[in-house]
């Protein structure tokens, strides 16, 4: 494990003690969104939320690679997987469904933004999969949700980021260009190395989606030759 890899470790497991045990209120940020939405007022939690959206519109989708604590019990659970099997390159689905399905987590957001609205009650967060371990609002259907994706992220990487997070959607508006990108340079050999190592199925070698990108940095401590740069240019 490299260097970055090892600070991301570190950050997943700082702020998944964190979001468990020591969040008064809402754990993501998707919640404060609906707090808006029922109360008028994000509350006194607004820096919070102005943070995020600094870090992705300077970085990416920082929070969901190093940050979210349902981001990285997925993430345990691929590498369960790849550990358990050897598996050199990381299971897909194909291009063409791959491609229809990352917008399925707009619709989600939107759908839950509404019901949020006309149902008076914070939407996502009753089934947000993290809020049963947390207590907050978690309900059975949370931790349906929870045992289903996990199961789900053990066959195929990051299942819930991929195509159903909320947050993931409003994050991923933010980071449609951020200031520092990810992207190939002029030592790659285009052996796909990286390619075989993205949990979130991303073309490195063609064209980096800086939306779905959930700044692992997998990529980049997979390359052999340096190919992988972040950086403004
Ligand atoms: S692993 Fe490195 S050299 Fe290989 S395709 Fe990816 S960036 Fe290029
Ligand atoms: S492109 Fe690299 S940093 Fe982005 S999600 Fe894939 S492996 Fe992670």
């Amino acid at each position: 494990m490299d260097k970055v890899q090892i600070l991301r470790k570190i950050s997943q497991i700082f702020f998944f003690i964190y979001f468990i045990f020591f969040t008064s209120f809402c754990l993501c940020f998707f919640g404060l969104i609906e707090k808006f939405i029922l109360k008028g007022s994000f509350g006194s939690l607004v820096l919070k939320l102005v943070v995020i959206i600094v870090l992705t519109l300077l970085f990416g989708r920082v929070f969901c690679g190093w940050m979210c604590p349902f981001g990285f019990l997925m993430e345990l659970s691929y590498k369960l997987r790849a550990k358990i099997y050897k598996l050199k390159k990381l299971p897909k689905v194909s291009e063409e469904l791959h491609n229809k399905l990352i917008y399925f987590k707009y619709l989600v957001m939107i759908l839950s933004l509404v019901l949020t609205y006309y149902l008076a009650t914070y939407a996502f967060c009753k089934v947000c999969p993290i809020g049963f371990l947390t207590n907050l609002y978690g309900t059975v259907i949370s931790l349906i949700i929870l045992i289903t994706f996990l199961i789900a992220s053990f066959f195929l990487p990051m299942t819930f980021c991929r195509y159903f997070c909320p947050l993931g959607a409003f994050l991923s508006i933010f980071s449609i260009r951020p200031l520092f990108i990810l992207k190939t340079n002029n030592n790659c050999v285009k052996c796909r190395l990286c390619e075989f190592k993205c949990p979130m199925q991303i073309k490195i070698t063609e064209n980096v989606n800086q939306k779905e990108c959930i700044r692992c940095f997998e990529c980049k401590s997979s390359c052999k030759k340096g190919g992988i740069s972040f950086s403004i240019k």
